[in-house]
Order: structure tokens, then C-alpha cells, then sequence
């Protein structure tokens, strides 16, 4: 007899036996250096928050009053209403932020990903990607029909030896700094390679808009690369603090994404109120230079540190500074020991990363304090191996 709920029982099982298991944890108040887990207060090093602007008065001031003019839903989808002032300023001023001749808002990064890739790729077509890409740019790869192609992760001969027997237009995708191991694509020799071979080239800059780069325009400006021609695609709900994404690029690509990308197509556009928070976060992130300064001192603080500690830092400058532990029951345990001592720090596990290479996934903000990093150093020195 065919049971299908019944067959998700063992296969929820067996997550459990191999540590696999995942749920999510119940957080009270806004994101900051501390938060109130599970009801209990912890010093944390979770959150994707990196400017410390998700709760910043002026984001909040803005998102309010949108709200008290607007409303909170948009209504309906771009092309059938919902397209309000707040989105188109908030598109013109993400342009110029990453330097784009145009940028489409879409609601949510995921989204985003997965609609420009497929309408950018299609069948007989080839999608080159990083081995340690983001989940929604091999979704949409998937999506797409294209074949796709992974190389070894930063290793541009490898990208060089798939381009050179690509089938149809070539699209190159990769994170600009990756998700889970902090550190920065080789864009500057990445950029010149797509060129060379015609190739669409995607640069997936969630973790890198706000944090990286002058101005933290990102990681094609942190290399000081010429984007002409490149499709940017950025996240609002990381350093940004709010939440949605856009892809900018040629005013001809957008425009095709507006016509063919079905995830911006038939879903509502996001709140106006969240694009006019957005607006706000985008300001200071641009001009408050001294948030990222301290943000570039607490990450050496920290590496110095775990140095000393002989810790097992991974190559980022970037405010994301993975542990990487290995086996993934020690990554949980590590997690619990240290949430014993007050601190929450999130493992990380297949197949977020690959097999064997489960970590502690270390994130820092603008709310945090030197003080706070040596917290987490002595609180890592006690805690480790735990074997
Ligand atoms: C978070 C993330 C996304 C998805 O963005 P959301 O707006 O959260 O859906 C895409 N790419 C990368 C690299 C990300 O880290």
C-alpha cells in the first residue's frame, strides 16, 4: 500500500541520526550583538545584519511612515499595479549604487537568482558555476533546461576548461563573496575570461553590497573592475538590514528580465514600505564609512585572536569567519557548548557545505564590541576541540 506520509517518518529519522536534523530557533526583539533565544538572552554571532541597520532608527523611521502613506502590501504584481514610486526610487538609487545602467527589484534574493538565470539560459545552453555557489543560482540553473557545469571553487583554469566546450551562450555564475566561507570569487581574472568567450557573467553579491568595497559597492568595485555588461545581482535582507533583491545590468537585459523572468512576472511585488526602508538602509550604508571600519577591526581582532588560540580560521577578510570543524556532530556539540556559555554561534552542515566540512559559521556586526569578540575567543578556547 502507498503511504506517503508514512515513508517521511524514517527519512525524518534518519536526518536525526546523522545529526542532520534542523529547526529553527525562536528569536525575540530585533537582531543586535545580543538576542533573546529560546527566551534566554545570548551573545550572538548569527545574523547576516553585518551594518547593524535592521533596527536603525532612521530604516525604521522610513518604513513607518511608507507604511502610514502606502500601506503594507503592494497590492499586486510590478506589471499589474504594484509597481509604486517607493520601488522605482529605490531601483534608480540601487543603479548608481552598483554603477548599472538599471536595476529590477525582485522579492527576494532566491527569486531573483532563479529568474535571471532562467531567462538568461535556456536549453542547448551552458550555466558555469562555483562549486560553492549558492543554493537558489543552481536552482536556477536547474530552472533553466541549460546545462550546467560546476568548476572547483575559485579555480579559473578549471572555469577556462569548462568555457572552452561550452554548448550555446555561456552564463557564468558565481557568489561575490561566498555565503559560507566568507572569502571573495577572483573576479578580476573571472571578468576577462567571460569576456573573452562571450559569456554572460552574474556576480551574486548578498554577502558583499554594504560590506565590501568603497562605499561597499561590492566585489566587482572592491577589485576596482569596469562592470560593463556584468548582471549584478544583490540581496536588501543582508547588510541592507530589510529584505527583497534586485539584479541590475544593460537597460537591454532588464528589460528582457522584466518581459521573461517569471519569478519577478507572477508574484507580488514586495511591500513599498520595505522598498522605502531599503532606500534609508542604502544611504547610510553608503555613507557611514565608520561602520565598516569598525567592522574591518573587530574581524582582525578576532583573527589574531583565534590565531593565537591556533584555531582553524579559514582564508576571509570578510565579516564572515567560518570554524571549519569537520565532522558534523562536533560542529553541534561546539555550538551547544558554546550557547552554555551564553553564546550563540549557528553550525553549519551538508549540504548547506560540502560533505565533511561542517563548520561554525562566525558572523560579526556593527553592534558588536571588542569586547564581545574576546568573549567569544575565551569562550572558543574553553570549547575546543570538543571532541
Ligand atoms: C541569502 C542569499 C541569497 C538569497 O537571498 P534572499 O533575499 O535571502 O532570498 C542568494 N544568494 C546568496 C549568496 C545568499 O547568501
Amino acid at each position: 500500500m502507498n503511504d506517503p506520509l508514512g515513508a517521511l517518518a524514517p527519512r525524518l529519522a534518519a536526518l536525526r541520526a546523522r545529526d542532520r536534523y534542523r529547526r529553527p530557533r525562536l528569536r525575540d526583539g530585533a537582531p543586535g550583538a545580543e538576542v533573546v533565544v529560546d527566551g534566554r538572552r545570548l551573545l550572538a554571532f548569527a545574523s547576516n545584519d553585518y551594518l547593524g541597520l535592521a533596527a536603525h532608527p532612521e530604516v525604521r523611521a522610513a518604513f513607518v511612515r511608507a507604511a502610514e502613506e502606502a500601506g503594507v502590501g503592494a497590492g499586486a504584481a510590478h506589471l499589474l499595479g504594484g509597481h509604486s514610486r517607493h520601488h522605482q526610487r529605490l531601483e534608480a538609487a540601487l543603479a548608481d549604487f552598483v554603477g548599472q545602467p538599471r536595476a529590477l527589484l525582485f522579492s527576494t534574493g532566491y527569486m531573483a537568482n532563479l529568474g535571471v538565470v532562467s531567462a538568461l539560459a535556456g536549453r542547448g545552453d551552458t550555466v558555469l558555476e562555483d562549486r560553492l555557489d549558492h543554493a537558489s543560482l543552481i536552482d536556477g540553473a536547474r530552472l533553466s533546461g541549460a546545462r550546467l557545469r560546476r568548476y572547483r571553487h575559485a579555480d579559473v583554469e578549471h572555469l577556462e576548461r569548462l568555457l572552452a566546450t561550452a554548448a550555446g551562450t555561456p552564463l557564468v555564475a558565481t557568489d561575490g563573496v561566498f555565503s559560507m566561507d566568507g572569502d571573495l570569487a577572483p573576479l578580476d581574472r573571472i571578468l576577462p575570461l567571460a569576456r573573452r568567450h562571450s559569456a554572460w557573467l552574474l556576480v551574486d553579491e548578498a554577502h558583499a553590497l554594504g560590506v565590501v568595497g568603497p562605499e561597499g559597492r561590492g566585489s566587482l568595485a572592491h577589485f576596482g573592475l569596469d562592470a560593463d555588461g556584468v548582471l549584478v545581482m544583490g540581496t536588501l535582507g543582508k547588510a541592507l538590514g530589510t529584505f527583497g533583491a534586485f539584479v541590475a545590468g544593460p537597460e537591454t537585459a532588464v528589460e528582457w528580465l522584466v518581459q521573461a523572468a517569471r519569478s519577478y512576472i507572477f508574484t507580488t511585488a514586495l511591500p513599498p514600505a520595505v522598498a522605502a526602508a531599503a532606500h534609508a538602509a542604502l544611504d547610510i550604508a553608503r555613507r557611514d564609512e565608520e561602520r565598516r571600519e569598525r567592522l574591518r577591526e573587530l574581524v582582525a581582532r578576532f583573527r589574531r585572536g583565534a590565531a593565537q588560540l591556533g584555531l582553524p580560521l579559514m582564508p576571509s577578510e570578510t565579516p564572515i569567519q567560518p570554524l571549519l570543524v569537520g565532522d558534523d556532530a562536533r560542529a553541534v556539540a561546539l555550538s551547544r557548548a558554546l550557547e552554555a556559555a551564553g553564546i550563540w554561534v549557528p553550525p553549519v552542515r551538508p549540504p548547506a557545505v560540502p560533505e565533511g566540512q561542517a563548520r561554525l559559521r562566525i558572523t560579526f556586526n556593527a553592534h558588536h564590541r571588542p569586547a564581545h569578540v574576546d568573549r567569544l575567543l575565551a569562550a572558543l578556547e574553553a570549547a575546543w576541540p570538543c571532541a
